[in-house]
């Protein structure tokens, strides 16, 4: 009986971001060891659990390992990474020999003093398990692909959607393409293409607009016989790093020219939609005054620039404030990280009415807002995704309060976490579908779960770390020239 070890290492960093990868930010995520991989998340629709059932159906024998996954935020602490990666590799050591590995990567995770620390994990398991067994693992659409991640793998396959609803599909295909290698099926080899690009997350979807074009081009490869998989990467776009760029990976079986060749056509026409990528903002006050005045709602308030998925705060008052000074009078759902009016919230109690600054916590790039209300609700904070994708995902906010003032119900909340699934406010008794104005703070992954019943969607032009305006961050160590912010004509350098 064949026997794989399982894993997953994940974090997506921002190099921006005023918040820091510590314990904190894994906890906000998950950290399960050994058997609680198989209680906690094999019932999930995410990679490891995909992968997990693949292996069941083919009555293997199952190694879990270690998985983590954290919020996004800055990079990895040196001693953290060093303690997960530590933990991880102990697990694996302690269960050799394996017939094969397949790991859960984001692949945009950066450790202190480490610039492609996904690349580490690879290259770390690949030096303990030895050259003679196979390694796979999957990676977010917005990972930043390096050489050494390839040169460290059998494979790499990505997902092929965003707003991210493949997390179970793609952890099947690796432990696939894995099982194939083990079996001496097929022999896999890479071609990859990394382009001077990077671009703002709103067109990073696949349901519409210039990415679907090209990852509908790509996937047609798949259909070729010897193409094994094809994946595309809109890279996590605020990483000031030497080695970075939207790619493409083309895992071929046993002929490297086709692979170098699939990828070279995919890269082409994903280039030349480049200026396509750049995204018309509403302006705050406008997108405002159009959601109070819409004739129905739900409207979606979309904060692309507070993302906590891309590694902000999610303390930006800008919309809230806005709100306010509009003198809002339809029903408003909003949220807000700040762990000290949380506290306050609570220490006032249930149905009381109390006065609180929120927002900026993280920084002093905002001022706080004044804001007067009743608490309604005070919960742990702890959840699950419930929509596509990653469904059965665990989050934990911290303590969370519901305060209501006037026809706004805010949850101001302890910790960021991620805010494309309804979760975050049907988790606390609020009804999006029920708002007249609902605010997420993403620029893109609330479009599966929000779509089907908003009414109308705004994509707000606010400040904010993960704001779509590239040009504003203070780049250095990009590498030159780099698209948007040098012409090129040739993606090839
Ligand atoms: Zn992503």
């Amino acid at each position: 009986m064949l026997k794989i070890a399982i894993g997953q290492f994940m974090q997506e960093s921002h190099s921006f971001t005023p918040i820091d990868c510590s314990w904190e930010q894994f906890h906000a995520g998950h950290i399960y060891r050994g058997e609680e991989i198989l209680t906690r998340m094999a019932s999930n629709k995410v990679e490891v659990a995909g992968a997990i059932e693949l292996a069941r159906e083919q009555n293997l024998e199952i190694a879990p390992l270690l998985a983590c996954n954290a919020v996004s935020s800055g990079y990895v602490r040196a001693d953290v990474f060093e303690d997960l990666l530590g933990d991880l590799l102990g697990r694996l050591e302690a269960q050799l020999p394996v017939d094969g590995l397949f790991l859960a990567l984001h692949g945009a995770m950066v450790a202190e003093g480490d610039e492609d620390a996904s690349g580490t994990v690879l290259a770390a398991a690949r030096e303990l398990v030895g050259a003679g067994t196979p390694i796979v693992a999957s990676l977010d659409l917005h990972a930043n692909v390096t050489e050494k991640m390839i040169a460290a793998s059998d494979g790499l396959v990505g997902y092929h959607t965003c707003p991210h609803v493949d997390l179970y599909e793609t952890g099947a295909a690796g432990m696939r393409l894995l099982l194939d290698v083990i079996r001496g099926e097929v022999k896999p080899v890479t071609g990859y293409c990394q382009l001077p690009l990077i671009a703002p997350p709103e067109n990073s979807v696949t349901l519409e607009g210039p990415f679907r074009e090209v990852m509908e081009i790509a996937l047609a490869y798949e259909s070729h016989p010897k193409v094994l998989n094809v994946s595309v990467f809109y890279v996590q776009p605020w990483l000031d790093l030497s080695d970075i760029g939207c790619s493409v990976l083309v895992v071929a079986d046993g002929d490297q020219q086709l692979a170098d060749a699939v990828a070279e056509k995919i890269a082409e026409a994903f280039w030349r939609r480049r200026r396509r990528f750049y995204v018309d903002l509403t302006p705050l006050q406008e997108a405002v005054r159009a959601a109070v005045s819409a004739p129905k709602g739900p409207v979606i308030l979309a904060d692309g620039a507070d993302a906590p998925s891309g590694g902000a705060p999610g303390d930006s008052p800008a919309i809230l404030s806005a709100l306010l000074a509009a003198g809002v009078d339809v029903d408003t759902l909003i949220n807000i990280v700040d762990p000290a009016a949380v506290d306050s919230a609570i220490k006032a109690g249930i149905g009381k009415e109390v006065s609180l600054r929120v927002g900026a916590w993280s920084s002093d790039m905002w001022e706080p807002v004044k804001i007067k209300g009743r608490v309604l609700q005070v919960s742990d904070g702890a959840f699950r995704f419930t929509g596509p994708g990653y469904r059965g995902r665990e989050f934990h906010r911290g303590r969370t309060v519901v305060l209501q003032s006037g026809t706004i119900f805010l949850q101001i909340m302890e910790r960021p976490v991620f805010q494309g699934d309804t979760a975050l406010y049907t988790s606390l008794d609020l009804d999006p579908r029920e708002a007249h104005i609902v605010v997420v703070k993403t620029p893109s992954a609330f479009r599966v779960d929000y779509g089907p019943f908003a009414a109308q969607i705004i994509l707000v032009d606010a400040p904010g770390a993960t704001s779509s305006n590239l040009k504003s961050f203070n780049w250095r160590k990009l590498p030159r020239p780099f698209y948007p912010f040098d012409e090129i004509d040739d993606w090839r350098r």
